[in-house]
């Protein structure tokens, strides 16, 4: 990977497509060279079952394509419609205590759920194909922060894949009484039928239990991701794919995940005011080069300011943005992105920061991004101008002008976009794609 990947999440959809080529033109100037598109598009893209609508998708990856800005395309399918649950009401998950929880957050599926992994297999089967030789297209982001708010699921449906999961692991049901030592507390199971989740109980639920339930619902999400994946590999085998990992996140057996995917990536959100953040980042940073067995991964995630979600914002010191974003470097990370690009315009994440804020331009000259931007340019050309100066330059293009030098492992593309899976490196290409059915005719390096 001959360049630091540098962009963000852009949930172009929220905008008017008016905003757009602004998008494209500001990419442009802060030298971002990925962007992770479409990651909570799926009532967009499906607005009613089995009734696809990509003509808005096709034209952002159009113009993305011609500045010059490569993709990091989402299957869309961290967040399932209102259709869905409206008419398969049994998708929802069900919470410990027996609550089921309704649509109108993010994340409502339930990992066992046929309905919902049969729809994500068609959403992801529809956009390999759709997408499958657009040249924008550089990498697959399957989902979202697999398991961020529903890492388990206690309806009877994932009770019936836990049964079936437990008879694989332990064979019979005695086995599986000497394992959970059922001899204690009375909790003997005489058939299979009476074992459940670990569902609310009065005291101490059975140990074993538990972590056996945790074991299975690890293996129900990677099985979400992994339905996802052998989609896009049949039509795509070539474009890498990834998921956002969420650092040292319990409930997902991150170990096992990782060798499923080409691209480790990583969402770090450190709070300013905590005097350990560095050191929670560098291990974070760590475990993401482990888990790849040292190959470079991704900071696919991080906050320009402040976020959402805090009850306090404490704001970054001078340079601190820019010294976590090194740190990542320093810990083996090819990437270093954010959520978001453009600030939310409205919603439940209206008030997170992004790359350019709400004001756009005029204030995107004196944001963060901007002098990180012109950090990673001074950097990598070996020019002077540190980023305290925040005179970002106007004159359009200045990054294709860096960025199309041909420096040996450099892409010859009008930005410094590139991605690789094995050996081979991804470049954006020069020519134009017009629709997902012509034929495109621009060189593009080929893929492993
Ligand atoms: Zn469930």
């Amino acid at each position: 990977m001959p360049h630091i990947l540098y962009g963000g999440d852009y949930n172009p959809d929220q905008w008017p497509e008016r905003v757009w080529d602004e998008d494209v033109h500001l990419m442009q100037e802060a030298g971002v060279n990925l962007v992770s598109l479409a990651i909570f598009s799926w009532s967009r893209l499906e607005p009613s079952e089995g009734k696809y609508d990509f003509a808005w998708l096709d034209r952002i990856m159009d113009k993305l394509h011609a500045g010059g800005i490569a993709v990091d395309l989402a299957t869309a399918t961290a967040s399932t419609p209102p259709w869905m649950s409206h008419q398969h009401p049994e998708m929802l998950p069900v919470t410990i205590d027996g609550v089921r929880l309704w649509h109108g957050a993010r994340q409502h599926y339930c990992p066992s759920s046929p309905v919902y992994r049969s729809a994500a297999r068609r959403l992801a089967e529809q956009m390999a194909a759709r997408y499958a030789e657009h040249p924008a297209l550089a990498m697959w982001h399957v989902g979202n922060e697999f398991g961020c708010h529903v890492a388990y699921c206690y309806c009877d449906v994932s009770a019936e894949a836990f049964r079936k999961w437990l008879q694989e692991r332990h064979g019979s049901i005695e086995d599986l009484n000497r394992a959970w030592g059922t001899d204690f507390w009375s909790q003997r199971y005489s058939n299979w039928d009476e074992v459940l989740p670990p569902r609310r109980t009065p005291t101490w639920p059975n140990p074993s239990q538990q972590l056996d339930f945790m074991r299975f619902s690890s293996d129900e999400l990677l099985a979400c991701y992994e339905i996802e994946r052998e989609a896009l590999r049949e039509r795509t085998p070539d474009v890498p794919i990834t998921t956002n990992f969420m650092r040292f996140f319990k409930p997902l057996d991150y170990w096992k995940w990782a060798e499923r995917e080409d691209v480790v990536s990583d969402d770090v959100y450190q709070d300013p005011s905590d005097p350990e953040a560095g050191m929670r980042s560098a291990m974070a940073g760590d475990l993401m080069r482990s888990l790849g067995r040292g190959r470079p991964w991704v900071l696919m995630e991080q906050t320009s300011s402040r976020v959402n979600w805090r009850d306090v914002n404490v704001a970054k010191a001078p340079g601190q943005m820019r010294l976590w974003s090194y740190q990542a470097v320093a810990r083996g990370a090819d990437g270093v992105m954010f959520f978001q690009w453009r600030q939310s315009r409205a919603g439940a994440e209206k008030f997170h920061s992004a790359m350019v804020p709400h004001r756009s331009f005029a204030a995107w000259t004196q944001c963060a991004a901007a002098a990180s931007a012109r950090t990673w340019r001074s950097s990598s050309t070996g020019s002077r101008g540190g980023p305290s100066s925040c005179r970002p330059s106007r004159r359009r293009g200045s990054a294709r002008s860096h960025s199309s030098r041909s420096t040996t492992g450099r892409c010859s593309g009008p930005t410094s976009s590139a991605i690789s899976r094995g050996r081979r490196t991804i470049c954006p290409p020069t020519s134009s794609w017009s629709s997902p059915t012509s034929t495109w005719s621009g060189t593009r390096a080929p893929r492993a």
